[in-house]
Order: C-alpha cells, then structure tokens, then sequence
C-alpha cells in the first residue's frame, strides 16, 4: 500500500505527475487546490473563504484546510492508499496529517519531493492552462492538448487560473520557501523522503517516481 505526498514549488510538477500516478497506482489524488477550486466555482462558504487567500498567493488557514483533508481520508476509496497532491504545506497541518494517518491506520510511506530550479517555475507557471472540469494541467508550450482548448481526459475547456500571474506567483514562492520547505526536512527525519529531479522532461519524471514506487506496487 502506498500513501504519498506530493511536495514541490508551484510548478513543479505536482498535477501533472498526480494525475499519472493515480491513475498507474489506481489510487484517489487529492489535491488541496482542485477541492478549493471546486469550492470557489460553486461558491460555497468553503469557496468564498478560500477564494480572499488563493486570489493573493496566500495560504488557506490550517484549520480549515486539514479539516477538508481529515473528511476526505476517511472516505472508503483512501482504504488502498492515496496521493496529497499539495498537502500538507506547513508544519501545523503535518503533524495534524500524522495523527489523521494514525487514527486512520493509514500513516504516510512516501514523501516525494520534486525539485525545479526557479527560472524553470516561472516559465511553468505562466504557460500552464488547466481544465476547467476536471482539473488536469496543461501547458501551451510543453504539454499541448490534443485539441487547441480542450482537454484530452474529458473534452473540459482550457482556461488560465487566476493566480497564475507573475505578482501572485512571487508571492505563492515566498510562502512555499517559509511554510512549506522546512517540511522537507521534518519528513527526512523520518526517512520518507525520495528527491525526485523535476527539471527533467515529463516522461523522465514520472519514470524516476516510478522507479521508486515500482517496487511496493
Ligand atoms: P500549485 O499548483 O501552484 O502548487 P495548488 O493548486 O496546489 O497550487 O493550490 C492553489 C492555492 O490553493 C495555493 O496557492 C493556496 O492558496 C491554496 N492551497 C492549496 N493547498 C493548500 C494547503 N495545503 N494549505 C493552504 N493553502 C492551500
Ligand atoms: P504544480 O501542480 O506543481 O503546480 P503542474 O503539474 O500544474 O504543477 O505543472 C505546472 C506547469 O508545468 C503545467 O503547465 C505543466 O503542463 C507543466 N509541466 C509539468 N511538468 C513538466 C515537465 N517535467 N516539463 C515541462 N513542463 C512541465
Ligand atoms: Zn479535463
């Protein structure tokens, strides 16, 4: 059994390789952002809330994030292992997943940290264009739909996200360099981190995951 937890810069590659893992693995992906941007487009109270953060590049509060993940890992379909595709992002809502995943009997056996150098991430992050109905990331130089706007996996039209402009995104780095780097290192204490080289083209990313995961399938 594996439970994962997908850890990298925005832009890293975190979706991207998200999406093939759990498909590969068949295990559920579940990404923090996907579940507030749902929330948003529905605008519900989760939405609404989560939407004054996100639209400044700043992190939802703990509370309400690791509450959102706590429901979702209780659900059935986690019982044969899972990808966090974005949590947790600090050290407040790890240690909360640590006693999720105990209560559960579902602890964490995989920390996979993907590396991108900066300059890399802007490029990334200015050219992604995601679906709107299912999520799935793209990009408008490096990963191309099939169709011009339409997304391969379920014919969702492509659109750009509202935070991934150039201002939010020095800010979104900031965080992530404050809040959520220092995870790394909580996790190497405990011996589950795997460093993976996301500079690499697509295909050689998820072959170096898999070539660490293979083996557990
Ligand atoms: P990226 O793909 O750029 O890494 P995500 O789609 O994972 O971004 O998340 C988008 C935004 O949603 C984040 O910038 C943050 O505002 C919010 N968010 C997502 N996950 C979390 C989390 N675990 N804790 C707090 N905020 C989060
Ligand atoms: P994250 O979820 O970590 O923010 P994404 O998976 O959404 O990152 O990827 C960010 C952008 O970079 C997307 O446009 C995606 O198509 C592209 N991308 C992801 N991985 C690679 C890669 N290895 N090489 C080139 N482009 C990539
Ligand atoms: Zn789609």
């Amino acid at each position: 059994m594996v439970n994962i937890i997908l850890i990298g810069p925005p832009g890293a590659g975190k979706g991207t390789n998200a999406k093939q893992i759990s498909n590969f693995y068949s295990i559920p992906h579940i990404s923090t952002g996907d579940m507030f941007r749902e929330a948003i487009k529905n605008q519900t109270p989760l939405g609404n809330l989560a939407k004054t953060y996100i639209d400044k590049g700043l992190y939802v509060p703990d509370e309400v994030t690791i509450n959102l993940v706590k429901e979702r890992l209780s659900c059935d379909d986690c019982k044969n292992g899972y990808l966090l595709d974005g949590f947790p992002r600090t050290l407040a809502q790890a240690e909360a997943l640590s006693i999720i995943g105990k209560e559960l009997n579902r602890p964490i056996t995989h920390v996979l940290d993907i590396i991108v150098s900066e300059d890399v991430l802007i490029n990334r992050i200015t050219g992604r264009l995601v679906c709107k109905k299912c999520g799935a990331p793209y990009h408008i130089d490096n990963h191309k739909p099939k169709v011009e706007g339409i997304c391969d996996l379920c014919g969702g039209e492509l659109v750009k996200r509202v935070d991934d402009n150039a201002d939010t995104l020095i800010e979104r780095l900031k965080q992530y360099h404050m809040q959520t780097e220092p995870l790394i290192n909580y996790y190497k204490n405990l011996n589950l981190v795997y460093s993976i080289d996301g500079n690499q083209e697509l295909s050689a990313v998820f072959n170096q995951i898999k070539s660490i995961l293979g083996e557990i399938k």
